[in-house]
């Protein structure tokens, strides 16, 4: 039987050490949609495509080749770009691409035909509203701005990103606003989500809440 666990949250709430630890623990498939984005902005960046050519990114998230296994590696065009999109240069892009809508409709197209007919967790900021609005479980993972900047600056310390704490949180600031007033595909919270807030909590109290969830059904 197949079923979805869909996640969203802001960056930084941990929503891809979460979504990797069920993964390994309940044998799923694990899409990481925001790593769909950050490709076709890597994609954009080694074209030299015009940030402001909608067009033509457009015309790029038409064909994406894009593979993950479940060791959290990304490739694009069988290219192993793990690290490559995570770089300061894609984050400041990926949030103002993600939000033209027809790159969008291209995007969750493919993060359906990722996930098709398998046991999935799902991360991303639209799978319980739009990708996966009928998903068995909906989550939505929080914590405050410090404490998600606190993460990512220690994420990036260990992938060697350099970039001061201020950095960050401008970045991620600027971002968690984009993403929260997107015209399609926003960050939202609903009624159907179990929301989780997890400042105080470890990664595994984060993941036997969610497991505990799907054994109550
Ligand atoms: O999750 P991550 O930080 O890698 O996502 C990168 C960016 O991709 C986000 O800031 C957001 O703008 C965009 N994104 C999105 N919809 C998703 C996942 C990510 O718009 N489902």
């Amino acid at each position: 039987m197949s079923y979805v666990i869909a996640i969203d949250g802001p960056s930084g709430s941990g929503k891809g050490t979460v979504a990797k630890a069920l993964q390994e623990k309940l044998g799923l498939i694990n899409i990481d949609t925001g790593a769909t984005y950050r490709c076709l902005a890597l994609k954009v960046l080694e074209n030299s495509v015009d940030i402001n050519n909608e067009e033509e990114i457009i015309k790029l998230s038409e064909n994406l080749n894009i593979k993950m296994d479940n060791e959290g590696h990304v490739y694009l065009d069988d290219e192993d770009v793990s690290l490559k999109i995570r770089s300061k240069e894609v984050t400041s892009i990926v949030s103002p691409i993600s939000s033209i809508v027809k790159v969008r409709e291209n995007l969750v197209k493919l993060q359906r035909e990722l996930a098709k007919g398998n046991k999935v967790v799902v991360e991303g900021r639209d799978i319980t509203t739009v990708v996966f609005p009928n998903a068995e479980y909906k989550i939505y993972l929080d914590a405050t701005l410090e404490e998600r900047v606190k993460r990512r600056v220690k994420q990036n310390k260990e992938l060697n990103i350099d970039m001061t704490y201020d950095e960050v949180y401008e970045s991620m600031s600027k971002r968690d606003y984009n993403d929260m007033h997107k015209e399609v595909g926003a960050l939202k919270r609903t009624e159907d989500q179990v929301y989780i807030d997890s400042t105080n909590m470890s990664i595994d109290e984060v993941v036997n809440k969610i497991i505990s969830l799907i054994e109550e059904v």
